[in-house]
């Protein structure tokens, strides 16, 4: 596991065990050793056909683990409640999940029902953010917090006011000025006491690619003047004490505890400054960024890391604010964060499959086509040849890669005129595989084939050069002979991972298994991206008509697996993508069939034989299909 440093971004929930597979620890360092969930066992019951007991899903595969999701809210309220504890801080944490993260319905309705024992609440950025928050909170505590950000419209705020008329903890949250008058007049027009908060710009800038919303530039948030003319205004519609909540958000993946100790003190201060202005102060919402270390270096010298545990990061928030408010003689406010990442990251792992790799031809040259090369070169390229001869003879390498190239650009220049035919170059090229093998300059790496979209699954990657960690899910217990990049199944150069959290570009990897899986035969090979269950399900497009992978739901059970599936969403089909592109999946069956009907008979086609293949490729997913699931779609197109 070193290889792959599980040890660092891994624990406490996912680690290797006694087989050689990943294993999922679910309650962290509280998961007793026959709790742990063998994640390859997750796959064979997931992906087995329904006729040998599976259920029967096509690959990819998100594999959501709702007890780690608990485990991650229940730690970080625990490193609050004892950094309160220890401090003597005056007040309590109460935290808000910003659905952006993941509005999956079971993520976002575990998050409401796990946290309702210490009022754990939702943060909307936008009105079906809003809706969807508004729906699940009516099962929530009634104390948990609405946080409202984002840009707004008075449809927008009439719906937040709506939602603390139906006695939901809400906050609108001013992202900018000119939201103020919209929030006056609407709650004056709906008769609805609102409750305000306010997104400060601080000073405190965070430096990384997350930090760009951050500083006195920032995209979002009221200036110091602003913030000063919101006041009155409030004040002179006899609304300051609406005012109870300060909002800031210092950017994603925060590196270390100095800036966030930075942050929140400047934060505190406004805060303290609004309470001697009149306000009526309640909470300090500190925004997200609580970071995760996806290469487990703890370095917090690069995005990929910080240098800070949940405990370290509490304990921080606390502190500052307790210092700042102490030295004002300020009362000490309710402590709100919005953290999405350090929450969601860990619960679900995407397993996807290598069906093949590209092989290493171990360079040799025939008699024949050494023949090719003594009659068909042109005179200019039999100098080089020559040359290339000459110097092999005198063990002079580098000059043997000079000639080897400037023979092959000679012949590729003939080529290109028509002056050399395919065998002359085939040769040529064989001829330069093996100099460069001779001389041990062989790229070895090989290019593994995997069954996904990057862009539908991991777009951080390709967009934000973001990285996470990957890993073969089994044969842990084999050391890797190959080294790969994994490139998937669209038609885009970007659809490759060839730089991994090592920080080298390629991968240890085993060697397949007998031939693809897609012609029915070699064993599997599967690999899991890990630490991605924030943002990539909500950011990931259809690029290719690749549609989102199939989920199961899995708990922790004391049965004789350990694990229970507790829900199964198999992915979007063919016709369901098509839908989302405004396609008509029905329609176009219809007029495929009817040509099938009109051609198929003049060839004396199996009509119904075709008709029945087309509507099964609308049915089953875009993803390749191995030989043994071709049939495994269900419902109508
Ligand atoms: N709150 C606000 C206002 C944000 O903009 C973000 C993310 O950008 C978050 C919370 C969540 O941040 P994170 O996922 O880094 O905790």
């Amino acid at each position: 596991s070193s290889l792959y440093k599980i040890d660092g971004w891994g624990a406490p929930y996912f680690s290797v065990n006694g087989s050689g597979n990943m294993a999922v620890r679910p309650y962290g360092t509280a998961t007793l050793p026959h709790q742990e969930i063998d994640l390859l066992k997750i796959v064979k019951k997931a992906s087995d056909p329904i006729s040998s007991g599976g259920l029967g899903l096509q690959l990819p595969l998100i594999v959501r683990l709702p007890d780690v999701l608990k485990n991650r809210l229940e730690s970080l309220q625990s490193a609050f409640d004892c950094a309160i504890q220890s401090q003597g801080y005056e007040s309590h944490y109460q935290g808000v999940y910003p659905v952006k993260c993941n509005q999956d319905r079971f993520v976002v309705e575990d998050i409401v029902k796990f946290g309702s024992p210490f009022r754990f609440g939702l943060e909307a950025g936008s009105k079906p953010e809003l809706l969807l928050a508004m729906g699940c909170l009516c099962e929530g505590n009634k104390d948990a917090f609405l946080v409202c950000n984002g840009f707004k419209d008075a449809e927008y705020i009439s719906l937040a006011l709506i939602a603390r008329k139906l006695a939901l903890n809400t906050v609108i949250v001013l992202e900018q000025e000119e939201e103020l008058d919209l929030v006056i007049d609407l709650s004056k027009a709906l008769f609805v006491r609102p409750v305000i908060g306010m997104r400060a710009k601080l000073r405190t800038k965070h430096s990384g690619h997350f930090g760009s919303t951050s500083g006195e530039k920032g995209k979002f948030g009221l200036t110091t003047t602003q913030i000063l003319r919101v006041v009155r205004k409030l004040k002179q519609a006899d609304m300051l004490d609406c005012l109870q909540l300060l909002h800031f958000h210092i950017g994603s993946q925060i590196p270390s505890t100095a800036l966030l100790n930075d942050g929140i003190s400047e934060a505190a201060q406004i805060y303290c400054e609004l309470v001697r202005l009149g306000a009526n102060m309640l909470v300090i919402d500190i925004g997200g960024g609580m970071g995760i270390d996806y290469d487990g270096s703890k370095s917090g010298d690069s995005e990929l890391s910080v240098a800070y545990e949940l405990e370290e990061y509490a304990s921080t928030v606390v502190d500052a604010v307790r210092c700042v408010c102490d030295r004002r003689a300020v009362k000490h406010p309710i402590i709100c964060s919005e953290s999405g990442r350090a929450i969601v990251s860990h619960h679900s792992v995407l397993i996807f499959e290598a069906v093949s790799a590209s092989s290493y031809e171990v360079p040799s040259m025939s008699p024949i086509e050494r023949q090719y090369l003594v009659d068909g070169l042109t005179d200019d390229a039999r100098i080089y040849y020559q040359n290339l001869l000459t110097a092999a003879y005198m063990g002079e390498y580098e000059a043997c890669l000079l000639y080897a190239d400037q023979l092959k650009q000679c012949c590729v220049d003939k080529f290109k005129d028509g002056c050399l035919g395919m065998e002359e170059l085939a040769a040529v090229d064989g001829l330069c595989a093996l100099v460069s093998k001779a001389i041990g300059e062989v790229d070895a790496v090989r290019t593994y084939h995997v069954n996904l979209s990057i862009f539908t699954s991991i777009p951080d990657f390709w967009g934000i050069d973001q990285l996470f960690p990957i890993v073969p899910i089994h044969r842990l217990d084999q050391r890797p002979s190959v080294r790969g990049i994994l490139s998937d199944l669209t038609c885009d150069s970007d659809g490759k991972i060839d730089r991994f959290i090592n920080g080298e570009s390629s991968l240890p990897l085993h060697e397949l298994e007998g031939n693809s899986s897609l012609s029915g035969g070699g064993g599997r090979y599967y690999l899991g991206m890990f630490l991605g269950g924030a943002y990539e399900e909500a950011l990931g497009g259809v690029h290719n008509l690749f549609s989102s992978p199939s989920v199961v739901r899995v708990m922790q059970s004391d049965g004789p697996h350990s694990f229970a599936v507790t829900c199964t969403v198999p992915g979007p089909s063919c016709a369901d993508i098509l839908r989302v592109m405004q396609h008509e999946p029905g329609l176009m069956f219809e007029t495929l069939k009817h040509r099938a009907e009109e051609f198929g008979q003049e060839e004396e086609d199996d009509v119904g034989g075709i008709a029945n293949s087309l509507a099964m490729s609308f049915r089953n997913m875009p993803y390749l299909a191995s030989a043994s699931s071709c049939a495994n779609g269900a419902g109508d197109a």
